[in-house]
């Protein structure tokens, strides 16, 4: 079964040269031209990830953003002409998983869609990535099920989590106790190259804490360590 994509862009050049790319590389596409249209989308597809344009003739982007958070954990892959720093981590703080900047390399797009879905990669020369193999993480109580990308808590309750909050609880859990630095774990969670590296991975680590702690502000678990990341701490 192909994954089945939702092109959320206004510009018809755009999101027909997107789809047809998207096609051509075996995905199932389905396109919106507005708010309005991906939301009456999502109500009647079982839509895989979504690519979103910030800028729509109805609803901003990031409000979009926001609306799908309230309501699901579906990938969705920011794209913007918008170079500004603060609407990409706007972004990522209302819940995307990543984002890319018009104009941007197809082939690039591909690669970080790959990613998220977390499928296995077939070339391509890409680096880094938590590219998880079909295995069972379990680490502090905590199963992280890499092939079905569920996680469920000590006290067995199911976590919900987006792709790169889960790509991100993954690469922690998979090295408990060790310090990771906010380099590696970008690497886990991202291919972005021009990512505020800092701050995107201190967003999702306070997302996932968010959903796994009980005090997001007293972690138990993800403990932030002054001046060189982060580690997954597995009490004994
Ligand atoms: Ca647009």
């Amino acid at each position: 079964m192909a994954y089945h994509l939702l092109i959320v862009e206004d510009d018809e050049l755009v999101q027909s040269l997107l789809a047809a790319y998207m096609k051509g590389e075996g995905y199932k596409v389905s396109c919106a031209g507005s708010g309005k249209e991906m939301l009456a989308t999502l109500n009647t597809e079982k839509i895989d990830l979504i690519l979103l344009d910030l800028g729509l003739p109805d609803e901003d982007g990031l409000t979009l953003t926001r609306q799908i958070r309230a309501r699901s954990s579906i990938p969705i892959i920011v794209i913007t002409a918008r170079r500004g720093r603060e609407d990409r981590l706007a972004a990522l703080e209302l819940g995307a998983d990543d984002y890319l900047t018009k104009p941007f390399d197809p082939e690039e797009l591909v690669l970080r869609v790959h990613n998220i879905l977390g499928r296995a990669k077939d070339g391509g020369g890409d680096g880094g990535g938590a590219r998880l193999e079909a295995n069972v993480i379990e680490s502090g109580g905590w199963k992280i099920d890499g092939g079905a990308r569920s996680v469920t808590s000590p006290g067995g309750q199911d976590i919900i989590l987006t792709a790169a909050e889960f790509n991100l609880l993954a690469a922690l859990a998979k090295a408990p106790n060790r310090v990771l630095s906010r380099d590696y774990l970008l690497d886990a969670v991202s291919r972005n190259d021009d990512a505020p590296s800092d701050r995107l991975i201190d967003v999702l680590i306070s997302r996932v804490r968010k959903k796994i702690e009980d005090e997001p502000k007293k972690p138990k678990f993800i403990i932030t360590v002054a001046g060189s990341g982060y580690k997954f701490s597995e009490p004994n």
